[in-house]
Order: structure tokens, then sequence, then C-alpha cells
């Protein structure tokens, strides 16, 4: 019989393991080199600086009312970085002009394109602004989401929309959806030829709404909608460009409530979002 793990050993593998899945990696190997036997990562993991800021859940912005469109936020825009590592799976898809959400998930139907129907409860479409000019885009639903038909409805979205109100926009202000439309079994990532059957609904959706900004939530719809194999940690943050709109990747909510100090990370890129989008940086409240 194998000896078990002393249980805050166990404990601590299993977090390692949870924060290496939030960042797209789900294989391992083992490196038997002279001094025996190393469980190598496949990709290297970014750090999180400890001097950044911790944005707890309880400290985040309070929301302030929309802002003027006249007031430009004094943070500078980045510039633009074409960073993909090859073209996207999406590139060859031609914009299909004037079809709103509503004919896109008529068109979409019960679906039973690919095999996540079969474990589904209720397709998860997308929510929001049909006009917006943010869209997140996450990997697919979780249990909550496959229950009630919305996204982002756990607890990983109630972080979403505390993020997104800390940006002083409502989630009707913004369009939210994911890769996939149907829960895959047990929360693992989806599979290629699912993201294939599915994904062309996702960039239909994006092209009817034609946002300013689209945000990657985690790895995988970063690295799916990207169609590259890049770690997140690589080229969060950063300006990108993808089928004429901007687009930057950050972690994913469900990432943050398991790794808190990375929330600085993800409050930086949203202000980044916000600079683009002429919204305003909350106000410093007076202690
Ligand atoms: S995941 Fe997408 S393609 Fe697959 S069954 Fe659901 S809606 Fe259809």
């Amino acid at each position: 019989m194998p000896e078990r793990f002393p249980a805050s050993l166990q404990q601590k593998i299993e977090d390692r393991l949870r924060y290496y899945e939030d960042l797209g990696i789900r294989l391992f190997y083992t490196d038997r080199g002279p001094g025996g036997t190393t469980i190598v990562a496949p990709e290297p993991i970014a750090s999180v600086s400890s001097s950044a800021p911790i944005i707890e859940e309880t400290v985040l912005p309070k929301p302030t009312t929309k802002p003027a469109p006249a007031k430009v936020a004094p943070v500078a825009p980045p510039p633009l970085v074409v960073h993909p590592t090859g073209p996207s799976l999406f590139e060859t898809m031609g914009k299909v002009k004037d079809e709103t959400l509503l004919n896109i998930r008529e068109d979409l139907g019960d679906c039973t394109r690919c095999k996540l129907h079969k474990g589904r409860n209720k397709i998860v479409f997308g929510d929001g602004n049909p006009k917006a000019e943010l869209v997140f885009v996450g990997e697919g639903p979780g249990a909550d989401e496959d229950a009630q038909g919305l996204p982002f409805v756990g607890r990983a979205g109630k972080l979403l929309t505390q993020m997104i109100e800390a940006m002083g926009l409502q989630r009707k202000d913004v369009y939210i959806c994911n890769v996939v439309k149907c829960r895959p079994p047990e929360n693992r990532a989806p599979e290629p030829d699912e993201v294939t059957a599915c994904s062309p609904f996702l960039i239909r959706q994006i092209d009817s709404i034609h946002p300013k900004v689209i945000v990657c939530l985690g790895a995988t719809a970063a690295k799916t909608i990207l169609n590259t194999t890049r770690g997140i940690s690589q080229f969060r943050g950063e300006w990108l460009e993808w089928r004429g709109h901007k687009l930057m990747a950050t972690y994913h909510p469900a990432y943050l409530l398991r790794n808190p100090p990375a929330k600085a990370d993800v409050w930086k890129d949203l202000q980044k979002v916000m600079a683009e989008l002429g919204l305003q940086l909350p106000k410093k409240s007076k202690s």
C-alpha cells in the first residue's frame, strides 16, 4: 500500500494543483534525474509580487455613479501589442452583418452539435447588454450556471459582479458569455471538438455586439480565442488585437477566490480597460 501524505501536505498539493489548473495547466510529467523524481509543470508560472497592493473583496472600491463621458481617465492606455503565436482559430470566419443576439440564439436552438449537450440542464448563451462596449468571455458554465441558464452566477460570478461594479459599471452594462455554452462534465476544460463546434456562436455574438474591448477570463478562454499555447501569465494584462477588437486576458474570478493576492493584478488590468473605455477611476475614499 502506498504511504499516504499527511493531511496538511495533501491539502497543499491539492491547492497547488487547483492553482495550476486555473492557469490552464493540467498535464504534468516526472523528471527522473539522478537526484530522484521531481514533478515538473510544463510551463513557468508567474510569481505575484509581494509588494503589490492586495485588493480584497471587502475593500474593492465602492461602485460609483455612471461616470461623465467627457472626463477621460488620466491613465494613458498602453500601446497595442499583437502577441498571439499564430493565426486565430477564427480568423477565417467572415463577419455576418446585421445579426442580432436573438437571431443567433434561435439558430443555436436546442443544440446537439457536440457531446456536451448530453449532460447539460440549460444552455448558457450569454447575458447582458446587446450593445455593450465591454464583453467578458469565460471558459464554460459551471454547476450554478447550468442550473440557472445564466453565466457567472456562482461564487466566482459574484466576484466578477463586484469587479464590474468597482469599474463604475453594472452587469447590465456589459455582456458576459463563455467559449462553450454547455457545462463540461466535472467542470473539466472544454475539449477541442467542443470548442470547434461551439465557438462560431461566440464569434457571431461578439460580431453582433461589436464591443470596444473584450476581456478573456482565465487561461482556457484566452488560449482558445487567441489560439496560443503560451501561458496566460506571459500575456495577461497586455493589449492584443483580435478580429478588429482590443482584447485583454486576465485571471479567472475562480482563481482569485483561491488566490486573493492576484486580485491586485486583475485590478491593474481592469484599470487599463477603464482607461480604454474612458471610464473614471474610482475616487479614493477618505479615511
Ligand atoms: S456546447 Fe455549444 S455546440 Fe456543444 S451542445 Fe452546447 S451549445 Fe451546442
